[in-house]
């Protein structure tokens, strides 16, 4: 089984793609945490990327795509993938379907986080990652017990270097214009789901699982015990 999340930034799809890999067993992979991780190391393909990244405009898809495809290589023993903030075009998403479709596989579903701009801004300037893992945590919608340290891993929280005010305008921009186009292409593969994403954390998880239910695609026995509640 093989999904997407797609959503602007701030919708909340790297907190739902952890939840949904860990009830689905499904291996998540996020671009922009592969990136980051490039970046940090200085690998070619993160200095080359550096700079579109830092200004907030998408990375050529040569080099997203190469990223994205190697890693998709080894599952880790997972039922499928679970991929965040990829493919984010077109030329993106036929790269993706014509390498799995090389492997005998496909994309089952696609889910669209909906959200409105207005709280998608409002919800990015909120927002930390924790230095540890990039777990995302937000002082309004969804704060950490102890102020300015993450839940899981007790690491310190910072804000991303692209979550200032006009990098999150550029990013907004850039989703409503081009990404929004990868709606259509997977409505007309009968592959697109769209959830109300400005529900709580655990609202939009349960409203996503309940919408796949019927699909034939439900969480594995040992946690479904804890979706219920
Ligand atoms: P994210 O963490 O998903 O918000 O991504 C952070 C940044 O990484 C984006 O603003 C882009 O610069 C870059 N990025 C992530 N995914 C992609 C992608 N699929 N295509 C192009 N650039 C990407």
């Amino acid at each position: 089984m093989n999904l997407i999340l797609i959503g602007a930034q701030g919708s909340g799809k790297g907190t739902q793609a952890q939840l949904l890999a860990d009830e689905l067993r499904l291996k998540p992979t996020a671009s922009g945490e592969l990136l980051r991780a490039a970046i940090a190391k200085g690998t070619p393909a993160g200095k080359a990327a550096q700079p579109y990244y830092d200004r907030g405009d998408l990375v050529p898809d040569e080099i997203v795509v190469q990223m994205i495809l190697e890693d998709l290589e080894n599952l880790d023993g997972a039922h499928g993938i679970i991929l965040d903030g990829f493919p984010r075009t077109i030329p993106q998403a036929r790269a993706l379907d014509q390498r799995l479709s090389e492997r005998g596989q496909r994309i089952d579903y696609v889910i669209y986080l909906d959200v409105p701009k207005d709280i998608l801004a409002e919800r990015l300037a909120g927002r930390y990652v924790c230095t540890a893992y990039g777990h995302v945590w937000n002082i309004r919608t969804r704060p950490t017990r102890v102020p300015g340290i993450c839940d899981y891993d007790h690491s310190p929280l910072v804000q991303r270097s692209d979550d200032t005010p006009e990098k999150i305008a550029r990013r907004l921009d850039i989703f409503f214009h081009e990404t929004i186009h990868l709606l259509d292409y997977y409505r007309s593969q009968g592959k697109l789901i769209r959830v109300d994403g400005t529900r709580s954390v655990e609202d939009v998880n349960r409203a996503i699982l309940a919408t796949l239910l019927p699909h034939g695609v439900a969480p594995s026995p040992q946690d479904e015990q804890g979706a219920g509640n």
